[in-house]
């Protein structure tokens, strides 16, 4: 129980009495020493987590360790987990399932494809609802794939609900802009998407979701060109 996972846990609301404890003998084997610490090493893991605490609190403060106190943000908590996973601390699964309650806030929910890959792995009988099975089989390798994925959609303007959006698999056009504004006014968002069978752009009716990181990286590299060359635009004038 490093410093980094005992603080993960606490953020997320998992920390179990017994965390504390194994943090703190760790601690004082490391030759970490102050009087709220030896208490905390020497309480019953049966103790409630309230009281632990207390007294993990008091040990930060006689230890300066501000960073365990003070809140943090869902990006560098997110960072911590996937730290925390290529040390080998957490498992890909464990880590999966940290970020989907981590990046729930804010921007990130329109992000959270952690939540999806979650909710797959949760099934019994995976039959891709929430995300392709097929890429859960060497899970590593997909966790991986997604936390670069979500690395560059950081730095994308994304719009919002891009999650629902569809790839032609005939002529590759992105269902981005497919629906006019003015019959979402008349009919409502949701049932326009109902009824949206065919690409726009081809009239093909075999389109692949979004979820599928394949798809992703293709629709980013698209933005990402896009977004150079705005930039480069935006430069020369
Ligand atoms: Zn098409």
């Amino acid at each position: 129980m490093d410093t980094e996972q005992l603080w993960i846990l606490r953020v997320i609301g998992e920390a179990e009495p017994k965390h504390y404890v194994e943090w703190a003998c760790e601690q004082l084997c490391a030759g970490v020493d102050s009087p709220s610490l030896r208490i905390l090493a020497g309480l019953n893991p049966k103790t409630d987590t309230k009281e632990m605490e207390t007294f993990f609190l008091r040990t930060c403060s006689e230890l300066k360790l501000d960073q365990l106190i003070e809140e943090a943000s869902p990006m560098v908590m997110a960072q911590s987990i996937w730290n925390a996973f290529e040390s080998g601390a957490l498992t890909a699964k464990e880590a999966i399932s940290r970020l989907a309650k981590v990046l729930i806030v804010g921007d990130f929910s329109e992000l959270n494809v952690f939540s999806s890959m979650h909710d797959e792995l949760s099934e019994a009988e995976r039959n891709g609802y929430y995300y392709p099975p097929e890429y859960l089989e060497d899970l590593d390798s997909a966790f991986r794939l997604e936390w670069t994925l979500f690395l560059r959609a950081q730095k994308l303007k994304l719009p919002t609900d891009f999650l629902g959006f569809h790839q032609c698999a005939s002529c590759g056009h992105f269902d981005e802009a497919l629906i006019l504004d003015s019959a979402i006014e008349l009919l409502g968002m949701e049932f326009c998407r109902g009824v949206y069978k065919y690409c726009m752009a081809c009239g093909s009716g075999v389109l692949n979701k979004m979820i599928i990181p394949k798809v992703r990286d293709a629709y980013f590299t698209k933005l990402e060109k896009e977004q150079l060359r705005d930039e480069q635009f935006a430069r020369d004038i």
